[in-house]
Formats: structure tokens, sequence, C-alpha cells
């Protein structure tokens, strides 16, 4: 038997258990530590019977609670490389550099703007909004760790280092890899992240994916998302509210560039020309709630199948950044 729960999905907080009969991971850790325990405690999820956390990427609706989490059930944490040294980035203390270092710092990231200006002044390179819009997506819930979470002391150096973590795992999308008995392949997805990446889990003859965080559907992508049963996509925005939303202008383009967030109009366009056919539920993720209407999505998703009649099958469902939804298992 194979089981995913929804624990939080939304611009402000994801988190996903995905459970076999043996094994349990949560992916994603983005609300605080007690928030996700809370969670798991509604949904009949055990956080002790966790084997792992698996990190999509390293925005804060992704790791908001990682950290604390993962020090207080003592389980390895799975990244890629690039995401887990973003992580640590974010996760160390300003307070601790020193004014040389500063200054170092002052200085380097002015020769990279004017660099960056250069090359877009010749056009050589198109404008990236890497760093500016990962900070725009972090800035909003900076830091949201309980500092009254009991947290055990491990080799005295939880306190010292934010970004202490019991056991790091690393993998590179496109290699599968496994947790106890369930089997993770990771697909790079293009987000303004260091290394983002969507999952396909198999365990005893199911196969449960999630792809969220993606500003379009490249082809890798389409391929990885075949032969799944349960179905975890992001519809993340109405094209309409967000152009006329409260965004401000640059993160707008953002959100709708090529490493943003996929639409209601573009989950449709998957749903209707690429997507199989193979899941028993399609669970709509990632909603923004200030760019989009759960209804909206649904809506959009469901004529985007109702042109389909052997998917009348397929169950949509929506997952929600307030609650978590009930367990879907197969
Ligand atoms: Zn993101
Ligand atoms: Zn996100």
């Amino acid at each position: 038997m194979m089981r995913m729960t929804v624990l939080a999905s939304g611009s402000k907080g994801n988190s996903t258990v995905i459970s076999s009969s043996r094994t349990r991971v949560l992916v994603d850790a983005g609300l605080s530590c007690r928030e996700l325990m809370k969670r798991m405690a509604v949904a009949g999820e055990d956080p002790a019977a966790l084997d792992a956390i698996l990190i999509t990427h390293e925005h804060q609706d992704h790791v908001a609670g990682l950290g604390v989490l993962a020090r207080k059930l003592g389980i390895p944490v799975y990244f890629t490389e690039p995401t887990h040294r973003a992580w640590v980035r974010m996760m160390t203390p300003r307070q601790t550099m020193s004014y040389a270092q500063w200054l170092d710092r002052v200085q380097k990231e002015k020769e990279e703007r004017a660099q960056a200006a250069a090359l877009e002044a010749t056009g050589a390179v198109p404008a990236t909004c890497d760093s500016m819009s990962a900070a725009v997506e972090s800035a909003s819930s900076r830091d949201i760790e309980d500092p009254d979470e009991p947290e055990v002391e491990q080799k005295g150096r939880t306190k010292a280092d934010p970004a202490f973590l019991p056991t790091v795992e690393y993998f590179h999308s496109g290699r599968q890899f496994s947790v106890g008995d369930i089997e993770v392949t990771p697909f790079t997805i293009p987000h303004d992240a260091a290394d983002p990446c969507g999952f396909v889990f198999s365990a005893e003859g199911a196969r449960m994916a999630l792809a969220t965080d993606l500003g379009y559907m490249p082809p890798n992508v389409k391929a990885a998302l075949k032969r799944i049963d349960v179905l975890l996509l992001e519809s993340n925005h109405d094209l309409e509210m967000l152009k006329d939303g409260p965004y401000p202008w640059s993160v707008k383009q953002r959100v709708l560039s090529r490493v943003g967030h996929l639409s209601n109009l573009a989950t449709a366009e998957f749903l209707e020309q690429d997507y199989d056919g193979a899941a028993s539920f399609i669970v709509l993720g990632h909603l923004s709630e200030s760019n989009n209407a759960p209804e909206l999505a649904r809506l959009a998703a469901e004529q985007a199948l109702s042109g389909r009649p052997s998917l009348l099958g397929n169950r949509i469902l929506l997952a929600e950044q307030s609650a978590p939804l009930e367990p879907i298992c197969l």
C-alpha cells in the first residue's frame, strides 16, 4: 500500500508525507516544526515513524522548519549538493559575520552587480532574477523556526550552527535512489533556485509524483510524469488575477517567467495535451492565495480533462495551505 498525505501546499508552505507499508518520507518542510508536528497529528501521520526528509529546493516555503524538525527527529535529510549549499548559506546567521567579512561581501556584491549590468548592456546574457526572486520568495516569511522548540543538543553544535543536520545525503536529479523500500526518481524542474527538482516515488507497484514550482513543462518533466497513480501538480495562479493582483511588477514578472510557477492555464494545457491519463488522483497544489481561487484551478483542470471521456475516473483534489488533505491511499 502507498499513501500520500499533503500536510500543506501553497506559496506559504509545502510539505507532504509519502509512505509505503515499510517506509515513510517527508517531502519538504515548509512550515515551522511545531506546525508540521501538529498537522501530522491531525492527519494521523506519526512523525516518529518518518525515515527521512527530502528537499525539492531551498526556497523558504519548502524549508522553513527543516533544521529544527530534522534535529528533533534525528533523521537524514536528502538534498542535491547545490541545494544543500544554498540552504546552509541561507541559514548562516548574518550577525556572526565579522566587519571585514561584511565589507568583503558588500564589495563582491557590488562587483557582481556591475558585471551583470555590463553583460546585460551588451546583451551577452538574458537578465536573470535568481537571487532577487529567491529573496522575494523568502523575504515574506524569514526564518520561522520556533525558538522554544526543545532540541536535542547534538555534538554541542545545534545552538551554534543552525545549519547543522544529523545526517545529510546527496542525490542527483535523474538518478534513482532508494529510501527503505521506496524508490525515488528526482527530476530537474525549471525554477529559480540552486538545483530544484520534482520527485517520482514508487513502491509496491504504485507510483506517486510531486511536480510544483516550475515555470513551464519541459519535455523531461512530461516524460517523468508518465504512468503516475497519484499526481500532485502545481496550479499556481490565474493569469488574470495575477495581472490585476497586488504583487509588484517585478514579482509578477518572476512568477510568470520560465523559472517561476505554472498557471492554471499551463497546467490545463499539460492535462489536455501531454498527460497520459493514468492517475487515479490528480492533486492540484501550490495555489497562490493572492492570485488564484480553488474553484478557478479546479474548473481549468476539469475542462482540460472533459474532452477525454476515458479520464472520467480521474479524481481532482485541491491541496490546501491551511490544513492537511485527507490521506490518499492506493
Ligand atoms: Zn520555489
Ligand atoms: Zn514553492
